[in-house]
């Protein structure tokens, strides 16, 4: 942050704001209403405070600033599914995608700009770490989709499964989910409908369990140690056995299960005989298996299974029982799927903000 920056208010804890409000001799219930402002009617200027006295206003005012993002590109797909491009304060970007559907209309949203674990399949992977999202960012994504939603929708459900490991930026990440949450003053969404996913870091996931009511998606891709381990780095550091253990042992409320995603590749973890090495991995777990077949993006070297072999490896998880479903690609043909999320480095050259942070 440049030192003429004003700090974001959406950044700040609950704890840090009644500190604020005590120090400029403002009673506590002021932050609910303040938080109301900025998460259940979406303001963007605290002249719109309307219910604050017009001294607390010029106050926020000079304080801070309601931090948005830029809206660098919108991209609709043929199927409805719209991919933001978004510009931060400092030049960088970051996607978020809305999938609408009858009776939901869910986002997609990024924890990090770029990530650090480098999964060999993944187009976020090939970026490499840049930095996390703070928890303004990370709920702004969601604000920003409401506010451009034109049939006066909210959104209802949240993946956090866009760009980057969101446990590995775990406390803003936790703050941005209790400002969902939140009923009171928040965004009001059940922890049921919102799903994290991640890549498998095991005192984090029990951490947020022990914590959150959300779902919990895991990124399995493998069912083996030696194949999960070319696939996906992070398996040097959270082995398999290691991560299924934490899995057997989650605090989960009755009936509840983690779902797995697996991303097919052909002719690397397609197999029959993989299907059943994965049965056998998630004997006894409560769980959803999500198969979701390759999404192509450049500079990848592998490819899409065949329809049959992707038929064929669901078939051996149905017989033996689990629950499983193919994820539908949404949004491919404008790069929108899972793991083609990018950013556009390109895309920063026209970035205003980019242009106003280098002056
Ligand atoms: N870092 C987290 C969340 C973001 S990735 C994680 O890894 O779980 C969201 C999902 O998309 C993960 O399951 C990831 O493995 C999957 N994914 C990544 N690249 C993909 C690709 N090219 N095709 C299909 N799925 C992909
Ligand atoms: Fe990071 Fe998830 Fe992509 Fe792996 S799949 S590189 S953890 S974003």
């Amino acid at each position: 942050m440049k030192a003429d920056e004003k700090p974001n208010i959406k950044d700040l804890s609950a704890g840090e704001f009644a500190d604020y409000l005590a120090a400029v001799k403002q009673p506590a219930y002021r932050a609910k209403q303040i938080w109301q402002w900025l998460f259940r009617e979406h303001v963007t200027e605290f002249a719109a405070m309307t219910n604050l006295p017009a001294a607390l206003r010029q106050q926020l005012d000079s304080s801070f600033s309601i931090g948005r993002l830029a809206i660098l590109r919108r991209h609709e797909s043929q199927d409805g599914t719209v991919k933001f491009l978004f510009g931060l304060a400092d030049g960088k970007s970051i996607e978020s995608v809305v999938i609408p559907e009858p009776n939901r209309l869910t986002i997609c949203i990024s924890t990090q700009v770029g990530c650090a674990y480098g999964c060999a399949f993944c187009a976020t992977g090939l970026l490499g770490f840049k930095r996390n999202l703070t928890c303004g960012e990370i709920v702004e994504q969601i604000l920003e989709a409401n506010r451009s939603v034109s049939d006066g929708r909210r959104i209802s459900n949240v993946v956090l499964m866009g760009m980057g490991e969101p446990l590995a930026n775990y406390d803003q990440t936790l703050r941005a989910l209790e400002i969902m949450i939140e009923q009171a003053w928040g965004l009001q969404i059940s922890p049921r409908k919102i799903t994290l996913s991640s890549v498998g870091l095991v005192p984090q996931i029990q951490k947020l369990m022990e914590q959150t009511n959300v779902t919990l998606a895991i990124s399995l891709h493998a069912a083996s140690e030696e194949l999960r381990g070319r696939l996906m780095p992070v398996n040097r550091k959270y082995s398999l056995t290691e991560l299924i253990d934490c899995c057997r042992n989650l605090p989960l409320p009755r009936r509840k299960r983690i779902t797995f995603e697996y991303v097919l590749l052909g002719g690397v973890n397609d197999s029959t005989a993989d299907a059943q090495a994965l049965c056998r991995l998630l004997r006894g777990v409560p769980s959803k298996v999500n198969l979701i077949p390759f999404n192509p993006h450049p500079g990848s070297e592998f490819h899409r299974p065949a329809d049959a072999a992707v038929k064929e490896f669901y078939q051996v998880l149905y017989d033996h029982k689990l629950q499983v479903n193919i994820r539908r690609p949404r949004g491919d043909d404008i790069a929108a799927a899972c793991g083609q999320l990018q950013g556009q480095s390109q895309a920063e050259l026209g970035n205003p903000l980019a242009q106003a942070a280098s002056n």
